[in-house]
């Protein structure tokens, strides 16, 4: 199998992931409280904190193809199992393996709200090529994929509590939206 055809063949069974999970969970998940949604509201509009769902999990699974994925000798494949949260479209899993105070909670559903925006913005299928291929290009390094370090940027700007953004108009930009 050639580089191109992995990443395709990648692409295209994360995407079919995604797609599975949000509908398996999306049945049972809750709306987000009236205490987490007025922590988010100053950075995501109604619209977009309306549309996320969140169910807590014992522990996020890999990948139903990561065998086939460490067959074809990916260095360090992402262990999911060791993540406090993971999202879906508009669905949010958050792992009861990692225990919270109120803030270390916040943070993380910030993050994962980032995603749900990167989401609506891109697509399923846009936002699945984009997380794969930066993850190829950029040595299989969880840390490194583009969409990651914009979901961490944010949120450490949102931990470290200085003025208030708009994420949907900040994504637009870097996406190089014209909205
Ligand atoms: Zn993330």
């Amino acid at each position: 199998m050639s580089n191109n055809e992995l990443i395709r063949y990648l692409v295209q069974k994360g995407y079919e992931w995604i797609v599975s999970q949000r509908n398996l969970y999306i049945v049972t998940a809750q709306e987000l409280s009236e205490q987490d949604r007025t922590s988010l509201q100053p950075y995501f509009e109604p619209k977009i904190l309306g549309l996320a769902k969140r169910e807590l999990v014992d522990y996020i699974e890999n990948p139903p193809f990561y065998p086939e994925v460490m067959k074809l000798g990916i260095p360090n494949a992402i262990d999911f199992t060791q993540m406090a949260g993971i999202t879906f479209i508009d669905c949010i899993l958050i792992s009861r393996r990692i225990s919270h105070n109120q803030r270390s909670w916040t943070s993380l559903l910030f993050h994962e709200m980032v995603h749900v925006v990167q989401y609506y913005l891109l697509g399923a299928q846009r936002f699945a090529e984009l997380y794969v291929i930066g993850w190829a290009q950029n040595g299989f390094d969880y840390g490194r994929i583009p969409l990651e370090r914009q979901a961490y940027d944010l949120q450490r700007r949102f931990d470290q509590g200085g003025s208030v953004f708009s994420v949907v108009q900040l994504l637009n930009q870097q996406f190089g939206h014209v909205s």
